[in-house]
């Protein structure tokens, strides 16, 4: 293992080892590598923020991975702007499949050797809400390493789509002209998060089934997810496969990203999100607590099982597995252990 300030030196100079090792300190739910990991965090906290993060989400097969390709290759080339860019995958697929992301490393092939790029295939095991706020944290972990964009993959699954808009700037969706289209997109809760619009696949006789239905898009796009101080959300075509387009479905992001830092609405929206960052940890915490007092975990266990049995009201037995932590707390007194902390902000 290393030390603290091993950690935060590699991580600095943007040693990849380092940074891999120190995501997966991020990621361990060991509650030693969980309170070096809020010290780092605490470290590093100032040289981060200052990226690009893009959730990029889609249905499996929408081309999600071979667009990160071409856009990942493209902004880490001089012409691109010579970035360095980070691509982290949330899926909550991979629980069950043992990681269907593993594949990354082929998908991506490009990309992963470019030494400008760093791809983290999603943690396996832990529930959606862990993986996502571990995402957070990897989030902050990358840009102290100097990724100045951050993309954040994850499939067109509601739970995990909200997660990840929770935790970036300009939410991307990639999208498919054709039969059923309309379903994919227009389930309300997904449109809202989505600012930017790519229509992929906009080849081989696609094109103007593509450019029709990326009109469509905008136009859905303008009524539900317009706020202010963020510009007009944007629907366009391309191809992940020649590049078409690709170059301005960034532009659109860019575009989007700047207009955000020029009107405020960056800094206010990060805000908001660290808000429900620190609820989330808050919740976290104390079901953590609940866990390890064994009066109130027994209490909880008795109370679904009245509830479920019709024999009592949420209500009551709600207010008695509080109690049995209250009773828990006050017994253990003021020489508690560290009650397992998490990564800190
Ligand atoms: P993901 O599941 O969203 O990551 O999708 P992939 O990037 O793995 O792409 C799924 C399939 O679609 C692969 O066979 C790709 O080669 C193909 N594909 C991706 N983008 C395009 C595109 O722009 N045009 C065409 N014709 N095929 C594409």
């Amino acid at each position: 293992m290393l030390t603290l300030e091993q950690f935060e030196a590699g991580v600095r100079a943007g040693d990849r080892a380092v940074l891999g090792r120190a995501i997966s300190l991020v990621e361990s739910s060991s509650p030693a590598h969980q309170a070096l990991a809020g010290q780092l965090l605490a470290r590093l906290m100032p040289q981060t923020g200052l990226s690009i993060r893009v959730g990029i989400t889609g249905v499996p097969g929408a081309g999600k991975s071979t667009l990160i390709e071409k856009l990942g290759t493209y902004l880490t080339s001089e012409e691109g702007g010579a970035h360095r860019v980070a691509v982290l995958a949330v899926d909550p697929s991979s629980d069950v499949t043992g990681g269907s992301i593993l594949g990354d490393r082929t998908r991506m092939s490009k990309l992963s050797a470019d030494p400008r790029a760093f791809i983290r295939p999603s943690p396996s095991g832990g529930t959606l809400g862990g993986v996502a706020r571990r995402t957070r944290e990897t989030i902050l972990v990358c840009e102290a390493a100097g990724y100045d964009v951050v993309l954040v993959e994850t499939v067109g699954v509601g739970q995990s789509e909200s997660a990840v808009a929770g935790m970036t700037d300009v939410f991307l969706a990639v999208m498919l002209a054709g039969a059923g289209d309309d379903l994919q997109g227009i389930k309300r809760g997904i449109l809202e998060h989505v600012d930017v619009i790519a229509v992929n696949k906009a080849d081989g006789g696609n094109e103007s089934r593509a450019q029709i239905a990326a009109r469509e898009y905008e136009m859905a796009l303008r009524m539900v997810s317009a706020r202010a101080g963020e510009g007009k959300p944007t629907a366009r075509t391309c191809s992940a496969l020649t590049g078409a387009g690709v170059r301005e479905v960034w532009a659109d992001v860019e575009g989007r990203s700047s207009e955000m830092r020029r009107s405020g609405r960056l800094d206010e929206k990060r805000r908001e999100q660290n808000q429900s960052w620190l609820e989330e940890l808050v919740r976290e915490r104390l079901e953590h607590l609940i866990r390890e007092s064994a009066g109130a975990s027994a209490a909880l266990e008795e109370a679904r099982e009245r509830v479920r049995h019709g024999h009592a009201r949420p209500t009551a037995e709600a207010d008695r597995v509080i109690e049995a932590l209250k009773a828990g707390l006050a017994a253990r007194g003021a020489g508690a252990p560290d009650m397992g902390r998490v990564a800190q902000p």
